[in-house]
């Protein structure tokens, strides 16, 4: 059949989209009778791609392979859009624990529980609620493309992929990123913003190729009064934040978040997430 049903994603896959791999990984089973499905090329006459049930089961295959053929495109679509709601409503439920053990896989020195048990501190700050949607505005006007460095990285983890699963992996993480940004994410970028503060705090004083001089000094002290400062010492901050060379400064450094927060959402493992989020 030219199509298959994801369990993991709760959505439709098309078989041509799909490589080996990808149907053990992806839970893909038949939309009609929900056995599993193994991928198929055939190479005669043309190239054809399908999906079909294992021969153990092959017995009703003819009759899934009508209702599935049979099943009009707007109940699919119902059924996608639905599917990719419950894949949102999962990430946001198991959001933070991920994004914090990512963080301390990368660094090490950093522990996921310690950054989570900060980050719940810097939140109850108004004055840092304030930071957070200044940041979101920011991102929300930037030009796009002053992003794009960030989201065109390479990693080990992501050559490995197959095309199909690195495709939904930069989906689900631009996916999110927007999510993070829509006026109601605000608690849940407020998380981000200050885990990719600690990070940015954690390389700044162990990185000693960076350079010296007034920037790093700015830079450093910036972020000193985010991630510790009173609510008291960032509102002050925050008034002065019109003065042409603190706007420069806090805007590289806004980038910078953005950029460590893209990077995190690149390598989160949203299978994992969802597999997760679809058993508890
Ligand atoms: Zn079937």
């Amino acid at each position: 059949m030219r199509l298959g049903y994801s369990l993991l994603l709760g959505e439709h896959v098309a078989a041509e989209d799909v490589g080996y791999g990808d149907c053990a990984a992806f839970q893909i089973v038949c939309p009609s009778c929900g056995e599993a499905l193994l991928k198929r090329i055939r190479r005669n006459p043309t190239l054809n791609h399908h999906l079909a049930h294992f021969p153990t089961t092959q017995s009703h295959a003819s009759k899934c392979e009508l209702r599935v053929a049979g099943a009009s495109s707007s109940q699919m679509a119902t059924a996608d859009a639905i599917g990719r709601g419950q894949q949102l409503a999962i990430f946001q439920r198991v959001f933070r624990p991920y994004f914090a053990r990512e963080i301390a896989m990368m660094e090490p020195a950093l522990n996921a529980e310690a950054i989570t048990q900060h980050a719940s501190i810097m939140l109850r700050r108004a004055s840092y609620r304030q930071f957070c949607r200044a940041v979101r505005d920011y991102l929300r006007t930037a030009d796009p493309a002053t992003l794009d460095e960030y989201w065109n990285i390479s990693t080990d983890s992501l050559a490995a992929m197959s095309p199909f699963r690195r495709r939904r992996q930069e989906g689900f993480a631009h996916d999110f990123f927007s999510h993070l940004l829509a006026p109601n994410s605000l608690q849940s970028l407020a998380f981000a913003i200050s885990l990719a503060s600690l990070v940015f705090e954690f390389k700044l004083r162990i990185d000693t190729t960076a350079p010296t001089g007034l920037t790093r000094d700015v830079f450093v002290a910036t972020l000193k009064i985010i991630l510790h400062g009173t609510d008291k010492a960032l509102g002050g901050f925050l008034e002065r934040c019109r003065e042409p060379d603190i706007r420069t400064t806090l805007e590289s450094l806004l980038r910078g978040l953005a950029g460590s927060i893209i990077f995190t959402l690149m390598c989160l493992p949203y299978l994992d997430m969802l597999k997760d989020g679809r058993t508890s």
